[in-house]
């Protein structure tokens, strides 16, 4: 077992510098100084397994996306207004993984950025401003994304524009899936209603296919059409947040969207798309391109540059030259099976969560409880035991197991082990 031996002194230079606020994982903040695949190198000279960072997608410092990066800045970088080839090749190889009707890209620095973007877009073409969001969910740091947020502490008060609608969850309501469907779309049609009654009109729903930060849901079939169907018919567009479901990790499909058979006016984009280099977009159709292009001047400094662009180029190539996206669907069955093996031995675990290479365990105590704490020590022992994941939810019960897409049954099984004997220990 590895004993955290805190980082003080850096840890202290840090918050002198980045202020007391700076979030940081575990009790003792863990100090990294390399990483390769899907191993990081500690400063206490272990090797972490990678169960949580879905940013290194084709693996931490990937030698192709890391010589893409390096030959590039060599040769050329410079801002978006320029010819150059990298930004148009990366483009037309993002396109070819969408539906035929989203066929254009706009790219940027972050997520937070996309979903910014996104927004604009929607309001400029409904005239309304209207927004349903999810309850419990993060969608970005700016000012009008801190107004849609329900799933993280923010001073900005949520926005008379929003509402945020609870996503049924087939996991932790044992009622009849038809009566928690029913129920759920009576809800939408409440908060759809209140939005035009109030005068906001509705510009769009903004939803992560994974609900990765409600804590990995599970909605019964059919309502997230319907609810698309319900928020169009009120005049609304429909964004997908595939910040962290997209780009293979779902499995069966390449994008978390694909998993509804929906089709999305907008797509955002973020986190795995450069493997660390900041990299995000919207994807749209020409028609909502035109427009908002029609109405504005959007200048992007440095989104899609052509270090970026190469970036980008070099993770997609890797995702589907290695065939990363099936490889999420197979290794995530097998730990999806592994772990609902171990639930059906550990009591606390109240459901298996999750869809391709993004799981977690649900943990509640005998009264059905959230086993917030005990989640919180799972955590911390995994990372003594040399395995790294977190936890989400609203009550911070469900661990969050979210590997680099190159990760191998091999690294599941060390995963699984090391949860059951951190279980075992509780
Ligand atoms: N959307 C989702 C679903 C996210 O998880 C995040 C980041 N956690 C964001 C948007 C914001 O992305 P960024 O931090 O790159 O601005």
């Amino acid at each position: 077992a590895v004993k955290p031996q805190g980082e003080s002194a850096l840890l202290t230079r840090r918050r002198a510098t980045l202020g007391p606020h700076s979030p940081t994982f575990y009790d003792e903040p863990l100090h990294l100084i390399s990483g390769k695949g899907v191993w990081l190198r500690g400063s206490d000279g272990v090797d972490y397994l990678d169960a949580y960072n879905n940013v290194p997608h084709v693996g931490h410092c990937n030698p192709v996306v890391v010589k893409a990066i390096a030959e590039q800045a060599g040769r050329l970088n410079i801002h978006t207004r320029y010819l150059s080839v990298p930004v148009v090749e990366y483009a037309e190889a993002l396109l070819a993984t969408f539906a035929p009707h989203l066929d254009k890209v706009l790219f940027t620095n972050s997520g937070s950025e996309a979903n910014e973007l996104a927004l604009r877009m929607a309001r400029q073409h409904t005239g309304g401003t209207g927004v349903l969001v999810t309850d419990y969910s993060y969608h970005g740091n700016t000012t009008s994304l801190a107004e849609l947020t329900t799933g993280l502490r923010v001073k900005e008060p949520f926005g008379s524009h929003v509402r945020a609608l609870r996503i049924p969850d087939l996991d932790s309501d044992s009622r009849p899936e038809e009566v928690v469907l029913a129920e759920a779309l009576a809800e939408a049609e409440a908060a759809l209603a209140s939005l035009q009654a109030a005068g906001h009109g509705v510009s769009a729903l903004l939803f992560d296919p994974l609900f990765s930060t409600e804590g990995l849901l599970r909605p019964p079939a059919g309502y997230i059409a319907s609810l698309t169907d319900l928020v169009r018919s009120a005049g609304g567009l429909i964004i997908a947040d595939e910040v962290q479901s997209g780009l293979g990790r779902a499995g069966s499909h390449f994008w978390g969207h694909e998993l509804y058979g929906i089709a999305p006016e907008l797509v955002t984009m973020g986190k795995p798309l450069g493997n660390g280099h900041p990299l995000g977009g919207v994807v749209t159709t020409s028609d909502l391109l035109d427009e908002f292009g029609a109405a504005n001047l959007y200048f992007n400094t440095f989104a899609g540059n052509p270090v970026s662009a190469v970036a980008g180029l070099a993770v997609l190539r890797e995702t589907i030259g290695r065939g990363l996206q099936r490889g999420a669907q197979e290794v995530g069955g097998y730990a999806r099976d592994l772990l609902e093996k171990l639930a059906a031995r550990q009591p606390l675990v109240k459901s298996v969560r999750g869809t391709g290479l993004f799981f977690g365990l649900e943990f509640a105590d005998e009264t059905g409880r959230p086993a917030t704490a005990q989640t919180k020590q799972i955590v911390e022992a995994m990372r003594c035991k040399g395995v790294l994941i977190s936890k989400i939810g609203p009550h911070e019960n469900v661990l969050k197991i979210r590997p680099p897409l190159v990760f191998e049954r091999e690294h599941v099984d060390l995963l699984v082990d090391r949860l059951a004997a951190s279980l075992e220990e509780l």
